[in-house]
């Protein structure tokens, strides 16, 4: 079964959606399931039918009681009682069926079957386990085991090589545990907080928002009396969630971590700045890029992998000019077509929609050029790794990459915290010739008139825009006095012309000194393999169709082994070959393995299938060997001296398995090896 999965890219753009960062744009975020125009007419078609089905009852009831009604019109009432009656469950029928429809047609019990298969296969085969298991676990804490932790590494070293080889990055690699005023400036410890609310009976904990996104998706599966209105209210609630205040949810005290384990790895990253800078040769653009595991005291972790107390991320700091955010390489992906899902969209609750890259960087759906070429290259990377065009798994949307233009927020804010100075300049070849604005508070005049309020007053004249400083300045010569809102002190205050000089002054400038603006793809690690674990995995009936048979299609560059070695009978000569072929294997770098047990090749064959990896080496004779590939079940013969040579052109990506077929005869299975 191969359920028709969503798994796409989907741009939240514009939209400062669950981070305090300015200008903050989200990708591949949670979409929710759309209710459908015609859900909303199978609600109101059986609100009718049901007020129809309620009005007969009424008149039935009435007949009943009416002492003069005759007997036929009594019968006749009932009749038309039953037809309303079978008319108002063949409507809830309709809408019971819309409701527990997914977009892609699959039923929220196919998703839950289809994830269970997968789910048992990975623990029985060790790809994870429950940490701690043995004492019965903790919940959000998982370890990778043997094949895990191999699709891991090879999913990282790929990551390494397609973005940080690719783009020259500077890699670090910074500790976990973080001082608190670190976290203090960028914002993490006052204001990443997830509202947290508790079962007062069973002392349970939850995540506010969650607890809402299950009742109102609950409610609009399972309450079929829900009104139309109702249904659209609950589904706006849905659309908007994370953008929820406290106040607005209402709900409980908020949930502190109280640990300093870092939640990103960015901020080793930013308070680096001014090394790496100087080491790129204080030139901009450039990037920074670091693995390694962050931690989010999640308050109730549930959907496996996906939502965990320590993962691993593999994020990037892309420092760029605020005033050029234009790429040189977005040529390379701007005709690359994704499903989007721009804010607008969102908010009216409408569909995510197939746009081109480039399109979208024109129209400002994706604010600028750099934040195009990276989306466009994390479509890449998620492709090559096996994953599906659109990136949706059995438990509906999830944020696995969330890609970012977090502005100078961050610089700015350690650059004001530690008083080092987190900038770039840019120098001029010649000196420039600038016009300056100058505002001079007179501290002593406004002390005088404000005295305590001062400071707010001071803060206030200094950070006027020129055009409102001009203004000023006209105001004060023509009438020696203005009225000033001061917003900190939430009214107006009389300025007169001794508390403030502006002017206007010319100044030589050599260099122009600004704070980069920082572009962050967040990889989400072990997100990605889970989704990659779904989107791999399908069953196939065995030969004789009494079993089904687990697999995954894993692609070469991330199976965990790349091939296995099978002595097709138990023989001296035949564990000799697959010797010399396990060393030449080794040599060409292929992790293998050799399975000597005595079970039956096509049982070989399912096990191996089962942790997908990709070719399998029957050993049947002392000079040639059978190759066969996991999903066509093709095989070919090759001499013993070439097999590692042929494996590794493969595995490699050099040559496909199709132009394989074309060089080396194809070996009709006449050993009956399938199962
Ligand atoms: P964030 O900084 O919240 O945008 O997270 C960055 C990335 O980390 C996301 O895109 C996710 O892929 C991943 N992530 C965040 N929280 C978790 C979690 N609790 N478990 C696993 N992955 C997570």
């Amino acid at each position: 079964m191969r359920l028709a999965y969503l798994y796409s890219i989907v741009a939240k753009s514009q939209n400062p959606i669950k981070t305090p960062f300015p200008r903050h744009v989200s990708l591949a975020v949670s979409a929710l399931p759309i209710m459908a125009d015609s859900e909303e007419s199978l609600r109101r078609t059986l609100a009718e039918k049901q007020a129809a089905l309620d009005a007969q009852a009424e008149a039935v009831r009435a007949l009943k009681a009416r002492p003069a009604s005759a007997s036929a019109e009594i019968d006749a009432a009932v009749e038309s009682l039953k037809a309303f009656k079978v008319e108002a469950a063949a409507a809830a029928r309709r809408l019971q069926a819309a409701v527990s429809r997914n977009g892609d047609g699959s039923t929220a019990g196919s998703r839950e079957a289809f994830r269970q298969a997968v789910v048992n296969t990975l623990e029985r085969r060790l790809f994870y386990i429950p940490s701690f298991k043995i004492y019965r676990g903790v919940a959000g804490l998982y370890d990778y085991g043997p094949p895990g932790c191999a699709v891991k590494s090879n999913v990282l070293a790929f990551w390494r090589q397609h973005f940080v080889l690719e783009e020259n990055m500077l890699e670090v690699d910074c500790p976990c545990v973080t001082p608190e005023i670190v976290l203090k400036a960028s914002g993490h410890v006052d204001k990443f907080t997830d509202l947290m609310v508790k079962d007062e009976k069973t002392g349970t904990c939850y995540r506010a928002d969650h607890l809402l996104k299950d009742y109102c998706k609950a409610k609009l599966e399972k309450d079929l009396t829900l009104s139309a209105e109702k249904a659209a209210e609950l589904k706006h609630i849905l659309a908007v969630l994370d953008d929820l205040s406290a106040d607005e949810t209402s709900i409980g005290p908020s949930g502190l971590s109280p640990g300093y384990m870092r939640p990103e790895t960015a901020q080793g990253i930013f308070v680096n700045f001014k090394d790496l800078y100087y080491y790129n040769g204080n030139r901009l653009p450039f990037a920074a890029a670091q693995i390694g595991q962050a931690f989010r005291n999640e308050i109730s972790p549930r959907q496996g992998l996906l939502r965990v107390r320590e993962f691993t991320l593999a994020e990037i700091e892309h420092f760029v000019d605020p005033e050029d955010k234009t790429h040189p390489k977005f040529v390379d992906v701007s005709n690359l077509e994704f499903l989007m899902f721009p804010r607008k969209e969102q908010m009216a609750g409408e569909s995510a929609k197939p746009m081109i890259l480039g399109e979208a960087v024109t129209k400002g759906i994706v604010n600028n050029e750099t934040l195009g070429y990276f989306i466009g290259r994390v479509y890449l990377f998620l492709a090559c790794l096996g994953i599906d065009k659109e990136i949706e798994c059995s438990y509906g949307w999830i944020e696995c990459v969330g890609i970012a233009d977090r502005s100078a927020y961050d610089l700015r804010a350690h650059s004001e915290k530690s008083g080092v100075a987190l900038v770039a300049h840019e120098k001029f070849s010649e000196s420039r010739e600038v016009e300056k604005l100058v505002i001079v508070p007179s501290k002593k005049e406004l002390g005088l008139a404000f005295k305590g309020n001062q400071k707010l007053v001071v803060e206030a004249l200094e950070a006027m825009s020129e055009k409102e400083a001009l203004k000023m300045r006209a105001s004060l010569e023509s009438k020696g006095e203005v009225d000033f809102h001061v917003c900190t002190l939430g009214k107006a205050v009389v300025i007169t012309k001794n508390m403030v000089s502006i002017s206007i002054e010319k100044k030589k400038e050599h260099q122009r000194v600004f704070t980069p603006s920082v572009i962050e793809p967040s990889f989400g690690i072990g997100r990605i393999i889970y989704c990659l674990f779904e989107h791999s995995f399908y069953i196939r009936p065995s030969k004789s169709e009494d079993e089904q048979l687990n697999v995954f299609r894993f692609p070469p560059l991330v199976a965990p082994i790349k091939c296995t070695v099978f002595p097709l009978i138990k023989t001296q000569k035949f564990d000799d070959v697959a010797k010399i072929i396990a060393r030449s294997l080794t040599a060409a770098g292929i992790s293998h393995i050799i399975d000597i047990t005595g079970t039956s090749i096509g049982k070989r064959y399912a096990r191996t299938d089962e942790i997908g990896v990709p070719f399998a080496i029957t050993v049947d004779s002392t000079s040639s060997v059978t190759i066969r590939e996991r999903d066509s079940k093709e095989q070919i013969r090759v001499s013993i001296d070439e097999v590692a040579k042929v494996v590794k052109e493969v595995t490699d990506g050099q040559s496909t398995w199709a132009d394989i077929l074309w060089r080396y005869p194809a070996h009709a299975a006449s050993l009956a090896d399938e199962e």
